[in-house]
């Protein structure tokens, strides 16, 4: 790693911007031991630190199989169209590197020649996106829609062209060979070094407890970046959903299968009306539900509401026989059957009504058969209506297990990383978290200056955040801030109604351009912040991560609150209760320190470079108040912190600032922390 890292070392001679920065070697030293000991490793690297090349150099020295997962796809690009090729520059020669991504991001073949025979576009938009993307057939190599940027992110002809699972009929498409989902899986098991994302890696997790259907090769070792994203992922593909347009995309596909396959029928059409109709009437059973809800009276609510269960239930087998006795080559009616068989299964598990041979098939799924075997309670049985959709979901409440056997114990070396990890200096929360009982560790502060960079306010005489004066006096507070800013900021809110109200607040009061989520795409909104002189943005969680404003365009970040998960979710109220019911404390073990890395998140969203100079505000009270305010205050990065507004204003005139404004902490974490062992208490 000297080699690599050190000054004079390899990068130092390709990379004319290169710095010396000791939390990357660190890192890179830590990353080669644990990939040669075989053991797993959890590094908090700071922004700034260069981690990726700190992961990359020692997987491909290691010369064994290894697959790097990242938190997003545009991660995964950056990663293929940057760090790779420079390391190729560096190393000399190619690397084998292939990158996979979920099948919705690649061309169907089949479905396009399908579209050319049978055109059925609508306005001017998808005939001109259809012309683009059959030229744009012609000459790509791997069907990755991120290679047409023109077409639209909200494109409606993409979902028609897809290579989604659910539509392909796979060895039996005479496209197979040439298939682009084929190649990428080709290349993959061609490749040392593979790069995936989480909704991929842990939807093929999912499969692999099975050995069914896995589709990323084996590998001796991974590397998480973002890794602060994982539980959450886990849930989402280690737990089942069913919902209304499930059913209404099997009955449109279904449709658009007979004609292409010339297989319709009026009884097929009956069959389908009578589906679609089960459909809304029972999905229509939750129009009262008004956002998440818990879903636990399942059997009860299965026998109030039996007529319009079992029309839906009988619906759905009626279309299964419907199309087992159609007589027509099984590339067009295959993956329909298995939808169709998966919903019946789906649908009679959540609803609580499994016999003997329902149990029997539903074990051969991956995931149901983990929700069958549950008998400690482990999943929670909860509805969300979102727009005009309806989702009856069962979630997992710990993932510590679920990742333990197939992720952990799986032989290779693990490493989570990400700049946001460690709670008051310890990794004891996400381990315990993900259950991840021993590994080594190793903590690292940011390549930053935050003492210069970066000034944290928490105003004084702010009332407690849930008394009735919070929003009038935060909104007092913001349009101070906004005035000694110059705008230039994000005020991030822990909920919907309260930004609705702070921007209702402010955005009147201000002469700056106020933009607010939900005014168009998250993209979008963002771009335009990036690209509006002195712009001010409200938003929530969507922007509190992941969001890269570089520069002076983002000088200011304000919080609203200390950002406690909502109680009254009821993934969260089910954690809540199954560490109370072991025996634990909630508010101490999962609420604090959840929330004091979500804090660390989205004040991560103003430093960015070396360059970078901002204002971080708190408006939440409870930080210097209440004891555990020392745990959120202990996670943050070494900012210089005051109290007081003239502070703010000299920090912004570059004056000096140091009549209150003094480190957060002490003499604290300068040197990297490094464990070579750490064992879950
Ligand atoms: S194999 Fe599947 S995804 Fe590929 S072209 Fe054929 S139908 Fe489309």
């Amino acid at each position: 790693m000297e080699e690599f890292f050190r000054p004079g070392g390899r990068l130092s001679e390709s990379l004319p911007e290169w710095e010396d920065r000791s939390g990357q070697y660190e890192m890179a030293v830590e990353v080669a031991a644990a990939l040669e000991q075989r053991r797993h490793l959890v590094v908090e690297a700071g922004t700034g630190t260069g981690k990726t090349l700190a992961y990359l150099v020692p997987l491909i020295l290691a010369g064994k199989r290894a697959v790097v997962s990242t938190g997003t796809k545009n991660l995964q690009e950056q990663l293929i169209r940057k760090d790779v090729p420079f390391l190729e520059g560096v190393l000399g020669h190619e690397l084998r590197v292939a990158v996979m991504k979920g099948r919705r991001n690649f061309l169907c073949r089949q479905k396009l020649v399908d579209m050319q025979g049978q055109p059925s576009l609508h306005g001017l938009t998808q005939l001109s996106d259809f012309g683009r993307v059959s030229e744009w057939a012609e000459e790509t190599a791997t069907g990755d829609r991120s290679e047409l940027p023109e077409l639209r992110g909200d494109s409606k002809l993409w979902p028609r062209l897809d290579a989604r699972r659910e539509t392909c009929s796979g060895r039996r498409c005479g496209f197979f060979d040439d298939c682009f989902v084929t190649k990428m899986h080709q290349r993959a098991r061609e490749a040392d070094l593979i790069v995936v994302n989480h909704h991929l890696f842990f939807a093929d997790l999912a499969l692999r407890r099975d050995d069914f259907g896995s589709i990323i090769p084996n590998y001796q070792g991974v590397v998480f970046d973002e890794a602060h994203e994982i539980e959450s992922v886990v849930g989402q593909f280690f737990g089942v959903r069913l919902s209304n347009h499930q059913v209404d995309e099997l009955a449109r596909d279904t449709q658009a299968a007979a004609k292409r396959g010339g297989f319709g029928s009026e009884q097929l059409v009956r069959t389908l009306n009578g589906l679609r109709a089960a459909a809304k009437a029972f999905f229509g059973l939750f129009a009262g539900v008004s956002s998440r809800e818990t879903f636990s009276e399942r059997v009860q609510f299965r026998r109030r509401e039996a007529e319009k269960y079992q029309a839906l239930l009988q619906s759905i087998e009626g279309l299964e026989s419907h199309l087992h006795l159609i007589k027509t080559s099984s590339e067009d009616t295959g993956p329909l059957k298995s939808r169709a068989r998966t919903l019946r299964l789906v649908l009679r598990v959540l609803l609580a009504d499994v016999d003997e041979a329902v149990a029997r098939e539903a074990y051969e799924h991956p995931v149901l058969s983990l929700l069958l075997e549950d008998n400690r309670g482990n999943f929670v049985y909860w509805l969300e209506k979102r727009g005009k959709g309806v989702y009856l979901q069962a979630t997992p409440i710990q993932v510590d297990s679920i990742l333990h056997e197939t992720l952990f114990d799986g032989g290779g070396s693990v490493v989570l990383a990400s700049a946001t990890l460690a709670v008051d200096g310890s990794f004891e929360y996400v381990r315990g978290r993900l259950g991840l009982s021993a590994s080594n560790e190793l903590l690292t502060p940011g390549h930053f200056d935050y003492r210069r960079q970066a000034l944290l306010y928490m105003p004084r005489n702010m009332p407690d955040p849930r008394s009735p004066d919070f929003s009038r006096r935060a909104g007092e507070e913001i349009l101070q801030l906004l005035r000694v800013s110059k705008g230039r900021a994000f005020v991030l809110c822990t909920s919907y109604q309260q930004m609705r109200r702070l921007h209702k607040r402010v955005s009147f009061a201000i002469e700056h351009p106020c933009l607010i989520q939900g005014q168009g795409p998250n993209e979008v909104v963002l771009d335009k912040f990036r690209n509006t002189k002195n712009c001010v943005l409200f938003a929530t969680y969507s922007f509190w991560q992941g969001v890269d404003v570089p520069g002076e365009q983002l000088s200011c970040v304000i919080v609203d609150k200390l950002p406690f998960a909502v109680p009254s979710d009821p993934v969260v109220m089910a954690r809540i209760d199954q560490i109370r019911r072991d025996g634990g404390n909630p508010f101490r073990e999962y609420q604090i320190p959840s929330a004091a890395l979500a804090l660390k998140q989205g004040f991560g969203r103003l430093i960015r470079r070396k360059t970078d100079r901002g204002v971080l505000a708190l408006l939440d009270n409870r930080i210097v108040r209440k004891g555990y305010g020392k745990v959120f205050l202990n996670s943050l990065p070494d900012y210089a912190a005051t109290r007081s507004l003239e502070d703010v204003e000299a920090f912004f005139d570059g004056r000096h600032y140091g009549g209150s404004g003094r480190p957060l902490k002490r003499a604290t974490r300068q040197q990297p922390r490094r464990r070579r062992e750490a064992r879950l208490r």
